[in-house]
């Protein structure tokens, strides 16, 4: 990676203040992790972006998300772009592709420190990993997202493995950042918050992050199958999960 591209790397929308903030914060969470060879574009905002809720329909208290570069079109035009190198005359379409990934945190996440925005920042850092590790599992995972609620219309989208796998190791990963006590009241102060505006949903998924113990080993593969064999033929999971060991390999683009 060249030096222009790991600059633009981290993109704090302008805040200086942010970047001595919350770079350090992330290059901690990310010392937890086994980040896969992928070029990942991180994105800090510092105001709230209506897209976000509107187009991409991520709803009222969504505090970041992560995206593949085959997922852009869905972005507003300055992320959108953010995936490229400036074009200069004779670049190849290849070579223009700047980033293979984003993970973009909301304002509120970002100012939410440090658990808030720890939490946010290793959740979303876990779905890269699970995209840069197992890309159809993650994809199943997705599909299952944004269909299962027209047959399980009382299932919390935070039921997910993906998600769940998610939540788990941001809670891990908070817990050795911040402290299991800091971790433990941020839970309990998004439950009441939760509580507090009639979020029922949310308000389940972080009972979820409070009750469950930090050190549970979710196997994404053994907890997508049950999803998989009951939505065989109703979901379009956008793999072909019939084949044996359908969750190796690459997804084709
Ligand atoms: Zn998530």
């Amino acid at each position: 990676m060249n030096k222009t591209t790991t600059d633009r790397a981290w993109n704090f929308d302008g805040s200086t203040e942010n970047d001595g903030i919350l770079r350090p914060l992330c290059l901690q969470v990310e010392s937890h992790f086994s980040l896969p060879p992928k070029r990942l574009w991180r994105y800090f905002a510092t105001s709230d972006d209506s897209h976000m809720q509107t187009w991409m329909g991520l709803g009222e208290h969504y505090r970041g998300f992560h995206i593949p570069f085959s997922g852009r079109s869905v972005l507003p035009h300055y992320l959108l772009h953010g995936f490229f190198h400036p074009l200069q005359s004779g670049m190849l379409y290849e070579d223009s592709i700047a980033f293979d990934n984003l993970i973009y945190i909301r304002q509120s996440a970002c100012s939410d420190l440090p658990v808030g925005f720890v939490t946010a920042y290793a959740h979303e850092l876990q779905h890269f990993v699970q995209y840069g590790r197992t890309p159809k599992l993650w994809d199943v995972n997705r599909n299952l997202y944004h269909s299962i609620g027209v047959f399980e219309p009382n299932m919390i989208p935070s039921e997910i493995p993906s998600e769940r796998d998610a939540d788990i190791t941001a809670k891990r990963i908070a817990e050795q950042v911040c402290g299991v006590e800091a971790t433990n009241q941020f839970a309990e102060k998004q439950i009441q918050s939760m509580e507090n505006c009639g979020a029922s949903v949310q308000k389940a998924r972080w009972v979820f992050f409070r009750n469950v113990p930090s050190a549970t080993h979710y196997d994404l593969v053994r907890e997508t199958l049950p999803f998989v064999d009951k939505y065989q033929g109703r979901i379009d999971f956008g793999v072909d999960t019939k084949q044996p060991e359908w969750w190796t390999g690459n997804l084709k683009l």
